[in-house]
């Protein structure tokens, strides 16, 4: 039996990313930064949309969740306490030829897998970047970016537990950015050095643990699944006993299959008491939870997901080449909620009377939705730049649209086209949104 694959390859999605616009290198006049990426015109929208997406299915549809935004500087105690200062670190190994760092446990060989070159004995590193705060550069003023966004929530437990009056069993989720000066060179944006978490800690009653993580578990699943992704690419790993960090009960990642084969795309960890406990003890401050009848330290279960990964999923998973009529037509499957433009509004030819009309159907639709005008080319190429970008429906004026007042709309997963009224436009896309089949549309 071959090994299962993904048909995509990450050279079909560097080169889509660039040629469109969705990603760039960070600095690139300058020759780069290695593992920092430059989100384009559409990445922005396209990471939005996937931002929005968690936000709604875990803050907005749930009574349960609320939100956070904390700041990526913290007080340096908050990372004595939660255990990175002295053990946020990756084994490191330089080759003594090429001077080449390689992070030990992911290699193959006990030589330089680049020259064959000797290698040093490993070192721990440290992966969290340290700042100064204030003009002077001395210890005391050392601190650290943020390499996760959790321990936000957990300096804040206090604070939202007095604000809100929420009760356990409650969540705080935050979406925000991380920095791991990471050894390990970066399969595109799958790993790199400033990224963004989606994070949620869900605080429960200790004996309710289980419960809620197996919960979380099925609920994230969900979440990809609910998005599109081919079920047969995600599945779970469980975390072996000797792999689980020390303060973790248990530990389950959501893998995808990238084209680099099966990598963790979402941590959901069983965390117990550890976070709470520390910075009670850290901070010499009461974080135990009072439910009315008895006093507890809450425990908590730690869904994190991460924004890149995820805009990788499901690109990768949504990337489709076929042929049309002898042509490759390459178009993104992509769910609606995650589209980068829902609409392009495409005047046949670049005459004024076309113009004003078209302008007129982008101005209100873009009051409601991400819309792009494009008058450029011929009207086949400009579908087909929709579709590689995923674009919902293309509307386009035609002359005949200035007789009868209608334009043509075409549906991006059947090509099918259907002309339909210009003041029926904002119905008919809603309808479609809402989930009407295409050819219910007259
Ligand atoms: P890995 O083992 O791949 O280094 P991790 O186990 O250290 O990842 P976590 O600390 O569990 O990752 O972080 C939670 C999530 O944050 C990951 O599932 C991933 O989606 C995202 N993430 C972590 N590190 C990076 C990174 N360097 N670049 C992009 N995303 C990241």
């Amino acid at each position: 039996m071959t090994e299962q694959q993904n048909p995509t390859t990450m050279e079909q999605i560097i080169s889509l990313c660039r040629r469109r616009g969705f990603i760039f290198q960070s600095s690139e006049i300058y020759g780069g930064l290695g593992s920092c990426w430059d989100y384009g015109p559409l990445g922005i929208e396209f990471k939005n949309n996937i931002k929005k997406a968690w936000w709604k299915a875990n803050v907005q549809m749930r009574g349960d969740m609320v939100g956070i935004d904390c700041s990526i500087l913290m007080h340096p105690q908050v990372w004595i306490s939660s255990g990175h200062v002295a053990g946020f670190s990756d084994p490191l190994v330089d080759c003594k030829q090429c001077k080449q760092r390689f992070r030990h446990d992911t290699l193959q060989t006990a030589v330089c897998p680049d020259c064959g070159g000797e290698l040093t004995e490993p070192r721990q590193f440290n992966l969290m970047f340290k700042t100064h705060v204030g003009a002077v550069e001395e210890s005391a003023s050392v601190v650290y970016l943020r390499p996760e966004t959790a321990q936000g929530i957990f300096v804040n437990f206090d604070n939202v537990v007095n604000s809100t009056r929420k009760k356990v069993p409650f969540g705080i989720a935050q979406i925000g950015k991380s920095f791991r000066n990471e050894i390990t060179r970066g399969d595109f944006i799958f790993r790199c050095r400033e990224f963004e978490q989606m994070e949620i800690e869900f605080f429960v009653k200790p004996g309710a643990d289980e419960e809620w993580h197996e919960k979380w578990l099925q609920k994230r699943m969900n979440f990809y699944l609910d998005l599109g992704v081919n079920p047969a690419h995600l599945h779970f790993r469980e975390h072996e006993k000797a792999e689980l960090a020390h303060y973790a009960k248990r530990c389950v990642d959501i893998e995808y299959l990238f084209p680099m084969g099966w990598r963790e795309l979402e941590g959901i960890a069983n965390r117990a008491d550890f976070d709470l406990t520390q910075h009670a003890q850290g901070s010499s401050k009461d974080l135990s939870y009072f439910d009315g009848q008895e006093r507890f330290t809450p425990y908590v279960i730690e869904p994190s997901a991460g924004v890149e990964r995820s805009f990788l999923t499901f690109m990768i998973d949504a990337y489709r080449e076929e042929e049309v009529n002898g042509e490759v037509r390459t178009w993104l499957k992509l769910h609606p909620d995650l589209v980068p433009y829902k609409i392009a509004v495409l005047p046949l030819s670049k005459k004024e009377e076309l113009n004003t009309v078209a302008q007129d159907i982008f101005k209100r639709l873009s009051k409601h939705w991400a819309c792009e005008y494009d008058e450029t080319q011929s009207i086949g190429r400009r579908y087909r730049r929709q579709d590689e970008i995923g674009t919902l429906y293309c509307i386009t004026v035609d002359f005949d649209s200035l007789q009868d007042n209608a334009v043509t709309i075409r549906y991006r997963d059947t090509m099918q086209q259907i002309r339909i009224p210009i003041d029926k436009l904002e119905n008919v896309i809603l309808n479609k949104l809402n989930g009407e089949v295409f050819s219910t549309f007259e």
